[in-house]
């Protein structure tokens, strides 16, 4: 069989490329599965990752409410994105935007001269998800919701604390309290960025929409960390899926 090289250096078998979403349909029917269902909370940034899982969700016929966190630095370039990519979605219910001008990233509190401080990945923003998932936790309250979903891919895992299975499920657990039956998935982590790419592509997901630079320029820098992930995992995705049409 085939195979083409990814983003991350390993090869995709071309036969493999329907599976992904099957693969991610069975997770999310799993892990949604809450009768009733009800509307599903998506905490959801203006990237490559949440255009797909939005699209995802949406072909899949499930009712959203659409969650994100300004926090202080924050790019108003994102902010539409995500506006954009949420007018293409059918099944939003409610779009909540919260404000949290007090949370920093790790270069913003460095240039603050806080001592103490564990050294981290540059956006890296401290208890981001106990916070983030609490704001998610609280809408989910309002809307009688049992489900919260985010876009975390398996990289995001590899190296952000608080992004692994086990501490979803901690979390969930603590959640619960509130809304029993709660559950948190993360329907993309079983997928790196080329996967979430192929997957985008192949559902029509409005990847055209969302916006990964750090920057808050007209157009995408081309040189961030966000943009080079996002480009190099677009071009192994166009150039896979070109290769399965031969
Ligand atoms: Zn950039």
């Amino acid at each position: 069989m085939r195979k083409i090289d990814g983003a991350s250096g390993v090869g995709y078998r071309v036969g493999l490329v329907g599976d992904i979403e099957r693969r991610v349909r069975r997770y999310i029917e799993g892990c949604f599965n809450v009768d009733p269902i009800g509307r599903v909370v998506v905490l959801a940034s203006g990237g490559l990752d949440s255009a797909v899982l939005l699209k995802l969700l949406d072909v899949m016929g499930y009712k959203i409410v659409v969650v994100t966190i300004n926090t202080r630095s924050r790019t108003p370039r994102e902010r539409m994105a995500l506006k954009d990519i949420v007018s293409e979605i059918k099944n939003v219910d409610a779009f909540h935007e919260l404000e949290a001008p007090d949370l920093r990233e790790y270069v913003e509190i460095l240039g603050e001269g806080y001592g103490g401080y564990v050294r981290r990945e540059p956006y890296y923003i401290p208890a981001r998800n106990v916070i983030f998932l609490g704001y998610a936790a609280y809408i989910a309250e309002i809307y009688g919701a049992k489900v919260i979903a985010t876009a975390h891919n398996r990289g995001d895992s590899s190296v952000l604390p608080d992004v692994s299975e086990e501490f979803m499920s901690k979390v969930s657990e603590i959640l619960s309290t509130y809304i029993p039956g709660l559950r948190i998935c993360m329907p993309l982590s079983m997928l790196d960025k080329v996967e979430v790419a192929i997957l985008g592509i192949s559902i029509g997901a409005p990847i055209d929409k969302s916006w990964s630079c750090y920057d808050n320029l007209d157009r995408p820098c081309g040189r961030c960390r966000g943009c080079l992930e996002r480009e190099r995992a677009l071009e192994a995705a166009r150039k896979l899926l070109s290769a399965t049409h031969v």
